[in-house]
């Protein structure tokens, strides 16, 4: 007979035709594949609802009447330069700080005033925070004994939370006698053991190394999809958030400047702001010289442009100040001009790293330098060889507001 005994029932996989009244069965399963299906039942997908949010510190206003509506099950990312109010945005999440204006839904739930201990958040920071004199499984098992769960469950959950983080083998060891990513998987383990119902985490992986944090990146994500949780993940990083997140946020000055996909924030900012934060770009000011089919022309120093606007509401009118925002991988370069929007120069400065070649661009008219990226470089060592011509397709020329 195989089974697993938890909280004085025998359970087996819901898959099998069996009498539940009766509490005894003979089934061959595996019992860990069950007990993470058990966990996977409990967690409850919410969404996260900020209306209206204001929070300041004394004369500092680090949230300025913020509204945000965060969807069941995603991995969302808040971005954006220092000071700008990401940490203060989370913890208030958490419950650590209370705003003085708005609040906070966790799905129907008004938590805006509630406890930290009673929103039941999974909560991850920079430091791992493992007590060193525990064992992994001893750290794991304390949020529990802390809500006084039974030993037996408590057991089965540290085991099933080690194990979905592949660090059941670990479960008695001491944090010291582990790498920083498996100490970071053990605090997402510890994280996710209580049943939250969203995570929270604040910069999980800056104490890492690189190679650490590329490896640990997909493993939240991993987690955070199996586990169908709702998560918010404060970051620096550009790269963390391009590669695994649903959507994000870039704030600025305690308000949002753009919410969307990562393909649609490094594709279409809504703003210089978010142009200059998410990746590289080169920015070129002109006027607007009207409608061109689909796209929109502009008049730059370096020559005449055709784009599309970053931000749907914005509809420039013949004659008005513009920025262009181009990526420095959109260019082509060519002896030839290459479609409309095509700038005559030489190559400058040059960086060769292998499978890129990063170009200081210098334009023939106006005398602008673009940063130019060119994968599989052919140009390197050309600069003094006459000119050539960068070219850039209209769908890759987003048209700001200055
Ligand atoms: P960083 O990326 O540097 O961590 P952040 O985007 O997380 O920055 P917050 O920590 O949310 O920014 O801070 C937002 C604003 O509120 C800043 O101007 C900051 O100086 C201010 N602030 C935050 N916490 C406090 C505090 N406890 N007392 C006074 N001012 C604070």
């Amino acid at each position: 007979m195989s089974g697993v005994w938890a909280q004085g029932n025998w359970f087996v996989p819901r898959a099998r035709n069996c009498n539940m009244e009766k509490r005894v069965y003979s089934f061959d399963f595996d019992p860990a594949e069950f007990l993470l299906s058990e966990a996977r039942r409990n967690l409850r997908m919410i969404s996260i609802r900020i209306q209206n949010l204001a929070k300041r510190f004394g004369t500092a206003v680090a949230l300025r009447n913020l509204d945000l509506v965060i969807e069941p099950g995603e991995l969302f990312f808040l971005l954006g330069p220092s000071g700008c109010g990401k940490t203060t945005l989370l913890r208030s999440m958490a419950g650590f700080y209370i705003p003085e204006e708005g609040s906070i839904l966790f799905g129907d739930e008004d938590v805006t005033r509630l406890a930290p201990h009673k929103r039941n958040t999974g909560m991850m920071f920079q430091s791992y925070a493992l007590w060193p004199h525990m064992t992994l499984a001893e750290n794991v098992a304390f949020g529990l004994e802390e809500r006084k769960v039974p030993k037996a469950e408590i057991k089965r959950r540290v085991g099933e939370a080690l194990e979905s983080v592949r660090m059941g083998q670990y479960a008695e060891r001491k944090p010291n006698q582990l790498s920083g990513g498996q100490q970071q998987r053990v605090a997402l383990a510890r994280a996710l053991v209580i049943r939250p119902r969203c995570l929270l985490l604040d910069e999980p992986l800056s104490n890492l190394d690189a190679k650490l944090r590329l490896e640990m990146r997909t493993e939240i994500r991993r987690v955070c999809k199996e586990f169908k949780l709702t998560t918010v993940y404060v970051t620096h990083d550009q790269k963390e958030a391009l590669s695994i997140s649903d959507r994000m946020a870039i704030l600025e000055g305690g308000k949002i400047l753009q919410v969307g996909s990562p393909k649609d924030v490094y594709r279409r900012p809504v703003c210089r702001t978010v142009a200059h934060f998410i990746g590289e770009t080169d920015f070129i000011t002109g006027r607007v010289l009207g409608p061109d089919g689909d796209f929109i022309a502009v008049e730059t120093p370096i020559g005449r442009f055709l784009g599309v606007v970053g931000d749907a509401n914005f509809k420039p009118a013949a004659g008005a100040e513009v920025t262009l925002s181009i990526r420095p991988e959109c260019w082509k370069l060519g002896s030839e001009p290459r479609g409309h929007n095509a700038v005559r120069g030489r190559i400058g400065d040059s960086v060769y790293l292998g499978e890129v070649a990063q170009y200081d661009f210098v334009a023939a008219a106006g005398g602008a330098t673009l940063k130019i990226y060119e994968l599989n470089p052919r140009f390197v060592g050309t600069a003094s060889d006459g000119d050539l011509f960068a070219s850039v397709d209209a769908d890759d020329v987003v048209i700001l507001g200055t």
